[in-house]
């Protein structure tokens, strides 16, 4: 029985090194997203960013020709503002900070960073430039301290703890069995969709871009989880250029825009006092999500017996 038993251990072991490798190969995918495609010009320079102001000129694009996605987009971020792209689900907001990646290339128009066409720079020095918080964080199968360090690899120990703190995930960290040295993913912890977006804006702090990317998660996430959140991305925005694509607008209030995209255009933009004001379809949205949230209240009220 032992001589059966040893093998089969030895195979279950020999899947779960297998399983380890292939989420971290997928991670790592997601992570470059590469497109080979996509080439550097002969003797590109790179990206000379001088506070990181962000344009899109009458951007157009489509996946399938068959069916354009954009069609003539223009807004700009100035330096060190913060701009929030919302609309509709499908309108496009995602594809907008692929597009600043240049993981796919545009058919018409322009971006630019600090004047340059991103077209005309490395890949490199570009992503460099651009710290993301995507929706859904993959975390490595490794340690939470290592997950975080992933965003600058010299960060020391310290560096590693004040980005967490500041991402306001160290007390959670510090609760965990082994602290830092914690194993998460496939094989260890299993952390919450908050908890994994506030390791990666720990990440992205430690990288600390000149240029921010958040890309909100859809999900909705309880008051609590929201405001910690809201508090830690607030920190990481400060002083830098920012575009939030926001799926929940109570998020993006105090933005200094927003763009608002509809059937590949952009149909308004304003601030939020502004966009109220005018009554189309931000605040259409806006009535819609705030009738949701207190339906959603009363709701839990009655479950409460209130
Ligand atoms: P949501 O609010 O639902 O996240 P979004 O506004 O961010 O939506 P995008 O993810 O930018 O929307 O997608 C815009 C459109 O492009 C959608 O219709 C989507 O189905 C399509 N699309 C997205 N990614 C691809 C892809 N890789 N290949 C083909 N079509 C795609």
């Amino acid at each position: 029985m032992i001589q059966l038993y040893q093998p089969l251990n030895f195979m279950g072991m020999v899947y779960r090194e297998i399983k380890q490798a292939v989420t971290d190969i997928e991670a790592m995918f997601q992570i470059l997203d590469r497109n080979p495609e996509i080439q550097d010009k002969p003797d590109a320079p790179a990206l000379a960013v001088n506070g990181g102001a962000i344009r899109f000129d009458n951007v157009t694009f489509a996946y399938d020709p068959a069916r354009p996605i954009l069609k003539g987009v223009t807004f700009e971020v100035p330096a060190g503002k913060t701009v929030a792209i919302v609309g509709p689900s499908g309108a496009g907001k995602s594809t907008i900070s692929r597009l600043l990646f240049r993981f796919y290339e545009i058919s018409g128009g322009r971006i630019t960073i600090d004047g340059q066409d991103i077209r005309e720079v490395t890949q490199g020095s570009l992503r460099h430039a651009i710290g993301m918080v995507p929706q859904d964080t993959v975390l490595f199968n490794d340690t939470i301290r290592y997950n975080i360090r992933y965003g600058r690899w010299d960060a020391d120990d310290a560096e590693v703890e004040a980005a967490a703190r500041l991402a306001q995930i160290h007390e959670f960290i510090r609760h965990s069995p082994e602290g830092y040295e914690t194993e998460v993913g496939e094989r260890g912890l299993k952390l919450s969709g908050g908890e994994k977006q506030r390791v990666a804006i720990a990440r992205t702090i430690l990288k600390s871009p000149p240029i921010l990317v958040l890309d909100e998660a859809t999900s909705a996430l309880d008051s609590h989880t929201e405001r910690e959140i809201q508090g830690a991305l607030d920190k990481v925005a400060e002083n830098r250029t920012a575009i939030v694509i926001a799926h929940r607008l109570s998020t993006i209030v105090g933005a200094d825009e927003i763009i608002v995209l509809d059937g590949g255009r952009v149909a308004e933009r304003g601030t939020h006092g502004e966009l109220l004001a005018r009554g189309g379809l931000y605040a259409g949205l806006w009535n819609r999500q705030r009738e949701a949230a207190e339906a959603q209240e009363k709701i839990a009220g009655l479950d409460r017996g209130v």
